[in-house]
């Protein structure tokens, strides 16, 4: 008990300080190469975000000045007014009571797959810094999902104090499992699809009630980027990062969300590439956007949330602020997988009463978001003989910029409504192009025989 409490004091003194700056010091802050980490916060006049007490103290003096401390405790609990940031000290523990902690968490999750063990699968992704479960579930007809169905993921609470989407994913497991054979929208999901829920990425930081890990690191700071880190290995990186690393890697998921507070917005990719210019689009925005803002019009705090760069709550990462080494790009860029960020709160730990209200306005929108992952084309591919081809790489004329390579011939390539030129090409084979209508994974899939080179 002594160590986990000297271990928790000595974490506590890693933290970084949450601090408040003028947008314009943003110029100052890049030439004195002070590591400043953007919060999820959007003002006319400043910037909130993270550094090391060590960069506070480096900073120049008329820097510094520039400076305003604030509590992360109370941000987090919306003790400051978004506005003015007046503050208004309020008893931590009124908002802490309510929710899900660790053991809580773990039970419910257990509960729900005593209830229904013919739709859930509970398991872990590996332990977290203090040995907590990375605990994610796998909601699809069946005990024992088949392969060939889409895996989606949502994973939540990756940021230890953003709350709100780590209790939604339990009221979303809820209204999948008793809505399964009475909504046909989600008796369908369930039937052709897998839905991946991990409700905390980061289950000590919630315990903590820090944005960090328990080594007081920044999870979203701290995957592969391509541009800065442009490797895709494990080593050194934190082990919740090189849990969900493995996790995505036996598992291609091709679509996901990762749930965050702090804003109310949709959050586009690249989180760490100029949007301004079309070329450095992401390659599927053309049915991904359009899939944002229908989010965004669903929930209607969202949407009148207009603004800035925020065009009824949707936003492009970059536009906002750039994030090195967030796992939205890495998903992206890395895995094949198409993902987002929804931010579901202003507050990122409001009192527990209040829930119901942001599940009220997000369960439309998460349950439609699903179920665009479902559609696209989806192909099986063989060879002559009838066997899978191995790595087929696919192109679809209308998303020229994203050909991507599955492992394994059955597969699904997200797309828009409608007909779609796809071009099929595998080391080994010759390529073909064939036209496939856009549909929503019925079971079936459309089959496709490549003959071999020569
Ligand atoms: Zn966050």
């Amino acid at each position: 008990m002594k160590t986990l409490l000297l271990l928790s004091l000595w974490t506590t003194l890693t933290y970084a300080q949450l601090i408040r700056i003028p947008i314009e010091a943003k110029e100052s802050l890049r030439r004195e190469r002070i590591d400043f980490n953007p919060d999820h916060f959007h003002h006319p006049h400043y910037l909130v975000g993270y550094v090391e007490k060590a960069e506070l103290s480096r900073m120049s003096s008329s820097l510094r000045k520039q400076v305003f401390l604030l509590d992360g405790k109370q941000w987090a609990i919306g003790a400051y007014d978004r506005e003015t940031f007046e503050k208004h000290e309020l008893k931590t523990k009124d908002f802490y009571e309510g929710y899900h902690d660790y053991a809580a968490l773990t039970s419910e999750l257990k509960r729900l797959v005593e209830l229904y063990p013919k739709l859930i699968t509970l398991k872990t992704a590996g332990q977290s810094v203090q040995g907590r479960e990375l605990w994610y579930v796998i909601v699809t007809e069946g005990v024992d999902p088949l392969g060939a169905k889409p895996k989606f993921i949502y994973h939540a609470n990756m940021h230890g104090d953003e709350v709100v989407g780590r209790e939604l994913m339990i009221y979303l497991l809820r209204h999948l499992t008793q809505q399964y054979g009475r909504d046909p929208i989600v008796t369908q999901i369930l039937k052709n699809a897998q839905v991946y829920v991990m409700p905390s990425m980061n289950p000590d930081g919630f315990e903590l009630r820090t944005r960090e890990n328990a080594h007081g690191r920044d999870l979203n700071r701290n995957f592969p980027d391509r541009f800065d880190s442009p490797s895709d290995t494990p080593s050194g990186r934190e082990i919740e990062v090189q849990r969900m690393m493995q996790l995505a890697k036996e598992n291609h998921f091709v679509f996901g969300m990762n749930w965050h507070g702090g804003e109310i917005c949709f959050n586009l990719p690249w989180g760490n590439i100029s949007n301004h210019d079309e070329k450095n689009k992401h390659g599927d925005d053309s049915f991904f956007a359009p899939i944002g803002r229908e989010y965004t019009s669903f929930n209607s705090t969202m949407y009148q949330n207009d603004h800035d760069n925020f065009d009824h709550g949707l936003t492009y990462g970059y536009e906002w602020y750039p994030v090195n080494g967030g796992i939205n790009d890495w998903y992206n860029f890395y895995r094949r997988s198409l993902h987002a960020v929804v931010e579901l709160s202003f507050t990122k730990w409001p009192q527990a009463s209040t829930l119901n209200t942001y599940w009220d306005s997000n369960r439309d929108a998460m349950i439609t978001y699903l179920w665009r992952g479902m559609r696209g084309v989806h192909l099986e591919l063989k060879d002559t003989l009838g066997n899978l081809i191995a790595t087929p790489t696919i192109t679809v004329a209308a998303l020229p910029k994203r050909p991507l390579t599955f492992d394994g011939g059955t597969l699904h390539r997200l797309t828009g409504d409608g007909r779609q030129t796809v071009t099929i090409s595998a080391p080994g084979f010759q390529s073909k192009t064939i036209e496939v209508d856009a549909n929503y994974f019925d079971g079936t899939f459309v089959g496709v025989t490549l003959d071999k080179n020569g």
